[in-house]
Protein backbone atom coordinates (compact mmCIF):
# COMPACT_ATOMS: atom_id res chain seq x y z
CA UNK A 1 0.00 0.00 0.00
CA UNK A 2 1.31 3.68 -0.61
CA UNK A 3 -0.30 6.85 0.42
CA UNK A 4 -0.26 10.34 -0.63
CA UNK A 5 -0.96 12.72 2.48
CA UNK A 6 -1.99 16.26 0.98
CA UNK A 7 -0.59 18.76 3.66
CA UNK A 8 -1.75 21.48 1.93
CA UNK A 9 -3.42 22.16 -1.70
CA UNK A 10 -3.16 25.59 -2.12
CA UNK A 11 -0.91 27.19 -4.36
CA UNK A 12 0.31 30.29 -6.35
CA UNK A 13 1.35 33.71 -5.02
CA UNK A 14 -1.83 34.90 -3.37
CA UNK A 15 -3.21 31.69 -1.98
CA UNK A 16 -0.36 31.12 -0.30
CA UNK A 17 0.23 35.04 1.24
CA UNK A 18 -3.44 34.33 2.71
CA UNK A 19 -3.53 30.98 3.20
CA UNK A 20 -6.93 30.21 1.24
CA UNK A 21 -5.60 26.91 1.38
CA UNK A 22 -2.86 25.35 3.16
CA UNK A 23 0.60 25.19 0.70
CA UNK A 24 2.33 22.16 2.42
CA UNK A 25 2.83 19.88 -0.36
CA UNK A 26 2.79 16.38 0.15
CA UNK A 27 3.99 13.17 1.69
CA UNK A 28 4.20 10.09 -0.21
CA UNK A 29 4.61 6.91 1.69
CA UNK A 30 5.98 4.05 0.01
CA UNK A 31 9.13 2.34 1.04
CA UNK A 32 10.23 5.60 2.86
CA UNK A 33 8.34 8.65 3.47
CA UNK A 34 8.89 11.76 0.60
CA UNK A 35 7.75 14.99 1.47
CA UNK A 36 7.19 16.97 -1.90
CA UNK A 37 7.56 20.59 -2.14
CA UNK A 38 7.32 21.39 1.54
CA UNK A 39 5.71 25.47 1.69
CA UNK A 40 3.92 27.14 4.11
CA UNK A 41 1.76 25.26 5.94
CA UNK A 42 4.01 21.77 6.29
CA UNK A 43 4.89 21.86 10.03
CA UNK A 44 1.97 23.00 11.36
CA UNK A 45 -0.40 20.07 9.54
CA UNK A 46 2.22 17.72 10.08
CA UNK A 47 2.02 18.57 13.60
CA UNK A 48 -2.00 18.19 13.33
CA UNK A 49 -1.94 14.75 12.05
CA UNK A 50 0.59 13.64 14.29
CA UNK A 51 3.52 13.16 11.95
CA UNK A 52 6.99 13.25 13.17
CA UNK A 53 9.35 14.85 10.54
CA UNK A 54 12.21 12.91 11.93
CA UNK A 55 10.59 9.78 10.11
CA UNK A 56 10.73 11.49 6.66
CA UNK A 57 13.47 10.22 5.20
CA UNK A 58 13.80 12.67 1.82
CA UNK A 59 12.62 15.82 0.75
CA UNK A 60 11.95 16.62 -3.13
CA UNK A 61 11.67 20.63 -3.90
CA UNK A 62 10.47 20.61 -7.75
CA UNK A 63 11.37 24.75 -8.22
CA UNK A 64 12.88 27.57 -6.19
CA UNK A 65 9.47 29.20 -5.41
CA UNK A 66 8.22 29.52 -2.08
CA UNK A 67 5.11 28.04 -2.35
CA UNK A 68 7.06 24.72 -2.58
CA UNK A 69 9.82 25.12 -0.47
CA UNK A 70 9.84 27.64 2.60
CA UNK A 71 9.43 25.13 5.51
CA UNK A 72 12.15 23.25 3.43
CA UNK A 73 15.16 23.84 6.11
CA UNK A 74 13.60 23.37 9.59
CA UNK A 75 12.30 20.10 7.71
CA UNK A 76 15.83 19.63 6.92
CA UNK A 77 16.62 19.61 10.72
CA UNK A 78 13.47 18.06 11.63
CA UNK A 79 14.93 14.41 9.21
CA UNK A 80 17.83 15.07 10.56
CA UNK A 81 16.63 15.00 14.20
CA UNK A 82 18.02 18.54 15.13
CA UNK A 83 21.19 18.07 12.73
CA UNK A 84 23.09 15.46 14.80
CA UNK A 85 22.38 12.47 12.40
CA UNK A 86 23.64 12.47 8.75
CA UNK A 87 20.64 11.21 6.92
CA UNK A 88 18.22 11.65 4.61
CA UNK A 89 18.16 12.86 0.99
CA UNK A 90 17.13 16.74 0.12
CA UNK A 91 16.44 16.51 -4.38
CA UNK A 92 15.88 20.30 -5.71
CA UNK A 93 15.81 21.51 -9.31
CA UNK A 94 19.19 23.37 -10.43
CA UNK A 95 17.72 26.46 -9.22
CA UNK A 96 17.08 24.64 -5.59
CA UNK A 97 20.00 23.14 -4.63
CA UNK A 98 22.48 25.80 -6.82
CA UNK A 99 20.32 28.70 -7.33
CA UNK A 100 19.61 30.40 -10.84
CA UNK A 101 18.11 33.18 -12.82
CA UNK A 102 18.46 35.77 -9.68
CA UNK A 103 16.90 32.97 -7.37
CA UNK A 104 19.54 32.25 -3.87
CA UNK A 105 19.02 28.41 -3.04
CA UNK A 106 16.11 27.58 -1.49
CA UNK A 107 17.83 26.11 1.69
CA UNK A 108 21.00 27.58 2.95
CA UNK A 109 25.00 25.88 2.62
CA UNK A 110 24.46 24.81 6.39
CA UNK A 111 21.13 22.85 6.00
CA UNK A 112 23.01 21.46 2.79
CA UNK A 113 25.11 19.59 4.28
CA UNK A 114 22.98 18.22 7.03
CA UNK A 115 21.58 15.23 4.59
CA UNK A 116 23.49 12.45 3.22
CA UNK A 117 22.94 13.69 -0.04
CA UNK A 118 21.21 17.01 -1.29
CA UNK A 119 21.49 16.21 -4.58
CA UNK A 120 20.40 18.53 -7.90
CA UNK A 121 17.71 16.84 -10.42
CA UNK A 122 17.16 17.76 -14.06
CA UNK A 123 14.85 16.65 -16.79
CA UNK A 124 15.62 12.87 -18.11
CA UNK A 125 17.65 12.08 -14.48
CA UNK A 126 16.82 8.73 -12.98
CA UNK A 127 17.22 8.71 -9.53
CA UNK A 128 17.16 7.03 -5.94
CA UNK A 129 15.00 8.36 -3.92
CA UNK A 130 14.10 6.76 0.09
CA UNK A 131 13.91 3.53 -1.81
CA UNK A 132 11.57 4.81 -4.34
CA UNK A 133 12.71 4.68 -8.30
CA UNK A 134 11.93 8.41 -9.67
CA UNK A 135 12.16 9.79 -12.98
CA UNK A 136 12.80 13.70 -13.52
CA UNK A 137 10.73 15.64 -15.88
CA UNK A 138 10.63 18.78 -17.82
CA UNK A 139 8.18 21.64 -16.99
CA UNK A 140 7.43 25.10 -18.71
CA UNK A 141 7.55 27.75 -15.67
CA UNK A 142 8.96 31.19 -14.79
CA UNK A 143 12.04 28.94 -12.85
CA UNK A 144 13.20 27.43 -16.03
CA UNK A 145 15.36 24.78 -14.28
CA UNK A 146 11.99 23.43 -12.65
CA UNK A 147 10.76 19.90 -12.67
CA UNK A 148 8.12 17.22 -12.73
CA UNK A 149 8.81 13.83 -10.89
CA UNK A 150 7.10 10.07 -11.82
CA UNK A 151 7.16 8.27 -8.33
CA UNK A 152 7.80 4.63 -9.72
CA UNK A 153 6.37 2.89 -6.62
CA UNK A 154 5.39 -0.41 -5.30
CA UNK A 155 1.64 0.43 -6.26
CA UNK A 156 3.15 1.79 -9.85
CA UNK A 157 3.69 5.45 -11.22
CA UNK A 158 2.84 8.44 -9.34
CA UNK A 159 3.03 11.51 -11.59
CA UNK A 160 3.65 14.84 -10.27
CA UNK A 161 3.73 17.16 -13.37
CA UNK A 162 4.92 20.24 -11.09
CA UNK A 163 4.09 24.01 -11.93
CA UNK A 164 4.36 24.67 -15.67
CA UNK A 165 2.20 25.44 -18.71
CA UNK A 166 0.29 23.35 -20.77
CA UNK A 167 2.90 21.27 -23.31
CA UNK A 168 2.60 18.57 -25.33
CA UNK A 169 6.24 17.49 -24.35
CA UNK A 170 5.75 18.03 -20.88
CA UNK A 171 2.54 16.03 -21.18
CA UNK A 172 4.30 12.99 -23.07
CA UNK A 173 6.75 12.26 -20.33
CA UNK A 174 4.06 11.08 -17.80
CA UNK A 175 2.04 8.86 -20.45
CA UNK A 176 0.96 5.88 -18.73
CA UNK A 177 1.25 6.92 -15.33
CA UNK A 178 -1.82 5.52 -12.66
CA UNK A 179 -2.05 8.38 -10.35
CA UNK A 180 -1.68 12.03 -12.17
CA UNK A 181 -1.28 14.97 -10.17
CA UNK A 182 -1.98 18.18 -11.65
CA UNK A 183 -0.89 21.83 -10.01
CA UNK A 184 -4.38 23.94 -11.08
CA UNK A 185 -4.24 26.95 -10.43
CA UNK A 186 -6.84 28.50 -11.79
CA UNK A 187 -10.61 27.90 -12.73
CA UNK A 188 -12.48 27.79 -16.36
CA UNK A 189 -12.10 31.15 -18.52
CA UNK A 190 -9.04 32.57 -15.91
CA UNK A 191 -5.76 31.51 -17.50
CA UNK A 192 -2.55 32.35 -15.92
CA UNK A 193 0.44 32.43 -17.77
CA UNK A 194 3.00 29.35 -16.86
CA UNK A 195 0.52 27.41 -14.78
CA UNK A 196 -2.19 24.80 -15.56
CA UNK A 197 -5.99 25.96 -15.41
CA UNK A 198 -9.31 23.73 -15.33
CA UNK A 199 -9.43 23.57 -18.94
CA UNK A 200 -6.11 22.17 -19.54
CA UNK A 201 -6.72 18.92 -17.82
CA UNK A 202 -9.17 16.86 -20.07
CA UNK A 203 -6.70 16.51 -23.02
CA UNK A 204 -3.93 15.84 -21.09
CA UNK A 205 -5.96 13.41 -18.87
CA UNK A 206 -6.98 12.13 -23.15
CA UNK A 207 -3.07 11.60 -23.44
CA UNK A 208 -1.74 10.32 -20.15
CA UNK A 209 -4.58 8.22 -19.22
CA UNK A 210 -4.63 7.85 -15.39
CA UNK A 211 -6.77 5.43 -13.11
CA UNK A 212 -7.35 9.11 -11.20
CA UNK A 213 -6.05 12.56 -11.80
CA UNK A 214 -5.87 15.01 -8.66
CA UNK A 215 -6.14 18.02 -8.53
CA UNK A 216 -4.32 20.54 -6.06
CA UNK A 217 -2.07 23.74 -5.85
CA UNK A 218 -5.10 26.04 -6.20
CA UNK A 219 -5.11 29.58 -6.56
CA UNK A 220 -7.66 31.87 -5.14
CA UNK A 221 -9.57 31.87 -7.72
CA UNK A 222 -9.92 28.30 -8.49
CA UNK A 223 -11.08 28.03 -4.19
CA UNK A 224 -13.20 30.72 -5.01
CA UNK A 225 -15.22 28.95 -7.65
CA UNK A 226 -15.36 25.65 -6.18
CA UNK A 227 -12.62 23.01 -6.89
CA UNK A 228 -15.15 20.48 -6.32
CA UNK A 229 -17.52 21.87 -8.88
CA UNK A 230 -14.78 22.33 -11.49
CA UNK A 231 -13.66 18.70 -11.22
CA UNK A 232 -17.39 17.72 -12.18
CA UNK A 233 -17.13 20.18 -14.78
CA UNK A 234 -13.74 18.41 -16.03
CA UNK A 235 -14.99 15.10 -15.61
CA UNK A 236 -17.79 15.73 -18.05
CA UNK A 237 -15.56 16.40 -21.35
CA UNK A 238 -12.56 13.63 -20.13
CA UNK A 239 -13.05 9.56 -19.72
CA UNK A 240 -11.02 9.59 -16.47
CA UNK A 241 -11.73 9.86 -12.65
CA UNK A 242 -10.76 13.77 -11.44
CA UNK A 243 -10.77 14.63 -8.04
CA UNK A 244 -10.14 18.15 -6.17
CA UNK A 245 -7.82 17.28 -3.52
CA UNK A 246 -8.42 18.74 -0.08
CA UNK A 247 -6.00 19.64 3.36
CA UNK A 248 -5.36 16.84 5.30
CA UNK A 249 -6.50 14.46 2.42
CA UNK A 250 -4.99 10.58 2.04
CA UNK A 251 -5.18 8.61 -1.03
CA UNK A 252 -4.24 4.82 -0.53
CA UNK A 253 -3.41 3.37 -3.23
CA UNK A 254 -3.56 -0.55 -3.25
CA UNK A 255 -5.40 -2.73 -5.84
CA UNK A 256 -7.91 0.23 -5.70
CA UNK A 257 -7.96 3.81 -4.99
CA UNK A 258 -9.40 5.43 -2.16
CA UNK A 259 -9.78 9.09 -0.48
CA UNK A 260 -9.77 9.02 3.37
ZN1 LIG B 1 3.53 27.07 -7.23
ZN1 LIG C 1 6.03 28.16 -9.31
Amino acid sequence: MVSITFLGTGGGRFATIYQTRSTGGMLIEDRGRIHLDPGPGALTNMARLGLDPAYTDAIVISHCHPDHYSDAEVLVEGMTRGGINTRGTLAGSVSVIDGSDGMRTAVSEYHMRLPQRSVAMKPGDHLDIAGTPVSITPTRHTDASGVGVIFHTTAGDISYMGDTNPSEKVTNAHKGSRVLILNITRPFGARLKCHLCSEDVADIVDTVRPEITILTHMGVKMVQEGPEEQARRIAEICSGRILAARDLMRLDIGDSITVQ
